[in-house]
């Protein structure tokens, strides 16, 4: 419990500094005290060796919260290109392989989309929520997405991982380019977190 709120404090179970950049801010009108796994000694990387987003997310919330003691936030997203066959999916983190970065992935991303035209090059971003209480049990689950297009070139430095080449659009702009109060309020997260905070601060008021 916080001292200071009305909830408890919950743990989001990321070290990805961008996405928890992210998700600090969607939560942050609401009072939520909101831990990072960092702030705990110990805690284990969560393997994310599940099929679907769902089967990751709910992963690394029940693991976050049993070696935490804390509700815990879990939260799996990805890449899911049309062209691809939805490839890189769950994959989207280590696509060009176990010693992956940003710019490996985005390389092999555009390596794989040679020759497809631009109105075959359609992508969905997906991010799925689970929160787990203090003992580890699931008490709610949200998925969300975000259409785009696959740019042949980057554009613009904001966001992270696929953001430079991933297309919106009614702005003719990709996240990399778009203010981040605009991704802030498009993005497959903003949605996912959008169905999930009114859902979640009565799980937390009723605890
Ligand atoms: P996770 O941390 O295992 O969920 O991996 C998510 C991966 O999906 C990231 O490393 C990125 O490659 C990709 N991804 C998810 N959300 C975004 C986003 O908002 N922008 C860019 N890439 C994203």
């Amino acid at each position: 419990m916080n001292s200071d709120s009305q909830y408890p404090s919950v743990v989001l179970a990321s070290r990805n500094e961008k996405k928890i950049g992210e998700i600090r801010q969607l939560l942050a009108p609401y009072g939520i005290p909101l831990l990072a796994v960092s702030e705990f000694a110990g805690v284990e990387d969560v393997i994310e060796d599940g099929e679907t987003f769902q089967a990751n997310a709910e992963k690394k919330a029940i693991e976050t919260a049993k070696a935490t003691g804390h509700w815990a936030i879990g939260e799996d997203s990805g890449l899911r290109v049309d062209a691809l066959a939805g490839a890189p999916g769950i994959y989207s983190a280590r696509y060009s392989g176990p010693d992956a970065t940003n710019e490996k992935n985005n390389a092999k991303l555009i390596e794989e989309l040679v020759g497809v035209p631009p109105e075959k090059r359609g992508a969905e971003y997906v991010c799925h929520i689970a929160v787990s209480d203090s003992n580890g049990v699931v008490r709610l689950n949200v998925e969300a997405t975000c259409r785009g297009r696959i740019t042949e070139d980057p554009r613009g430095s904001n966001g992270f991982g696929y953001d430079p080449y991933f297309l919106i659009r009614e702005y003719r702009k990709t996240f990399g380019e778009l203010d981040p109060i605009v991704k802030q309020q498009l993005s497959h997260r903003a949605r996912a977190f959008g169905r999930l905070i009114p859902r979640l601060l009565r799980e937390l008021s009723s605890r």
